[in-house]
């Protein structure tokens, strides 16, 4: 345990420190296997590199990138956010036996509690896995919209809590709109949350809740989870599934290009006067509702009305901004909405809930020479034109945990000559595998690439734009 004290730690790298590979450090040597408490850590506290944004803000974070995908300026909403209280949710520490000490180290560790981290711990435990999960202990607050064909095809129906037979967009005053003939669902966060929770505990996955600092690689080639309170997490794969903003815990490449950011504000509300049909999603409405040219600054930014009617009076609004280099800041979008409403001549009543959604959208793809998996956002599988990701992550998670069972199951290790536990080997094929992940991913970013790290789509001052990019929500990634 001693060696395990005596390691260093950086828990703030520098850009340069960063890319030559904080998960690459070795630890001293590693005896036995369990839960430890380190006795103390080096703490190499700069902050990464500068860049307009001053180095107090950025504490805690990778880099300038790091900051920006974890909320930037509008970090205190994004937080916001994150920390609503949603008492009917479940504790996942109400139902997932702890993180055990004991002589079985675990196969895996999944960091992130979100959609992609709950999905991957359950399917890999499924397969025979010994898997830990490990992430503060938070509820889902997102209001998550799908296509309702996708979420049935997962078995995740019973999770949506309303469907719309079908989705409408609105692209001008002077065209009919277009019904896109797709039904769409608004899912139950807490339901979403109880099924990924229970699917869990029916695998048998273990859980500790903390957040985790850093990953280091010991000389046995085991990876030790370095969390909250001084608790080091030994495992043979660490899987990051962190969120967008995961740049203390993985690599990203090099030179990539940078990340823009999509951002909404949305309010759920009771309303007098609302004119649309409580029986269909308003996924875009484009139309200039000022029917004039005005000059404010919020008028600058191309945003569209993203509307689900829950019932004739109660709806959820969300003005959008598909995706921008410099995202449109929340007061904008929230001032653009209320006038929006006001012109159309809707009077809100009541106001149940205000949603600040902030999705980073294209960016660099992790480094495949680290060690370490990435899952979810962490792994840059938001599409890039329209900032989803939690169908593809939970479709994902099947095959990707499945993968990672191959690799790491001791049969697999029978076919190996002289039966040897190599976690070289471990490595190497992880990466071969995350190789094809990569492909695929690469493939989403050439889209990016094509429309939205263009220059001249820098904010999408065009209708034209936006009408390429809403091409791409229509087709499955
Ligand atoms: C308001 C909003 C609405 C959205 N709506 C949709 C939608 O309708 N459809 C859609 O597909 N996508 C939507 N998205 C985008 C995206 O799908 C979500 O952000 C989704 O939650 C990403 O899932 P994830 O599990 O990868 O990451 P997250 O949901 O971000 O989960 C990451 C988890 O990791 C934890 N964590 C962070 N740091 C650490 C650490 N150091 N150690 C341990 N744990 C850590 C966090 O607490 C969090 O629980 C929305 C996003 C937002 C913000």
């Amino acid at each position: 345990m001693d060696c395990v004290a005596a390691m260093t730690v950086s828990f703030f790298p520098t850009w340069r420190s960063k890319r030559r590979g904080l998960t690459s450090k070795k630890a001293a040597p590693f005896f036995g296997y369990g839960l430890y408490k380190k006795h103390s850590l080096q703490v190499e506290a700069s902050a990464g590199s500068g860049g307009g944004v001053g180095v107090a803000v950025k504490q805690g974070f990778a880099d300038e990138e790091d900051y920006i995908k974890a909320g930037g300026s509008e970090l205190l909403f994004v937080q916001m956010q994150q920390n609503k209280a949603m008492e009917e949710q479940s504790k996942l520490s109400d139902k997932l036996p702890p993180i055990s000490v004991g002589d079985n180290i675990l196969d895996l560790v999944v960091i992130g509690c979100g959609p992609a981290g709950l999905a991957l711990a359950a399917e890999s435990a499924k397969l025979g896995l010994k898997v830990g999960l490990i992430g503060p202990d938070l509820p889902f607050t997102n209001n998550y919209g799908v296509w309702e064909d996708e979420f049935k095809d997962l078995g995740f129906e019973g999770c949506i809590e309303h469907v719309w037979q079908d989705t409408i967009v609105y692209l001008d005053d002077d065209s009919d709109p277009i019904l896109i003939g797709r039904a769409y669902g608004r899912v139950c966060r807490t339901k979403l949350h109880e099924e990924l929770l229970r699917m869990c505990v029916e695998s048998g996955v273990s859980y500790l809740n903390s957040r985790v600092k850093s990953i280091v690689e010991a000389s046995n080639g085991h990876s030790l989870v370095a969390c909250d309170r001084d608790i080091i997490v030994p495992c043979r794969l660490a899987t990051v599934a962190s969120g967008a903003a995961s740049g203390k815990l993985l690599q990203y490449e090099v030179g990539g290009p940078k990340v823009s950011v999509q951002t909404a504000y949305g309010v759920e509300v009771e309303v007098e006067n609302n004119p649309y049909d409580p029986n269909l999603m308003v996924f875009m409405d484009y139309r200039d509702y000022t029917k004039q040219k005005v000059s404010s600054l919020e008028a600058e930014y191309p945003t569209f009305l993203y509307a689900m009617p829950m019932s004739p009076t109660r709806l959820f609004f969300e003005e959008t901004c598909l995706a921008s280099k410099e995202a449109m800041p929340f007061d904008l979008l929230k001032k653009k909405l209320l006038s929006r409403l006001k012109t159309m001549g809707i009077r809100i009543i009541k106001t149940y809930e205000e949603e600040w959604s902030w999705i980073p959208v294209g960016g660099s793809l992790p480094n495949t020479e680290q060690k370490n998996l990435a899952f979810g956002a962490a792994a840059c599988m938001v599409h890039p034109a329209t900032g989803y990701s939690v169908v593809r992550s939970l479709s994902e998670a099947p095959k990707y945990a499945s993968v990672i069972a191959t690799i790491l199951k001791p049969d697999h290790y029978k076919a190996i000559p002289g039966r040897q536990i190599n976690n070289e080997n471990i490595s190497m094929q992880g990466k071969c595998w995350f190789g094809l992940f990569r492909i695929a991913t690469c493939i989403i970013h050439s889209i990016r690439i094509k429309n939205i790290d263009n220059e001249c789509f820098r904010h999408f001052h065009t209708l034209r734009d936006n009408y390429t990019v809403m091409k791409y929500f229509f087709q499955k990634v």
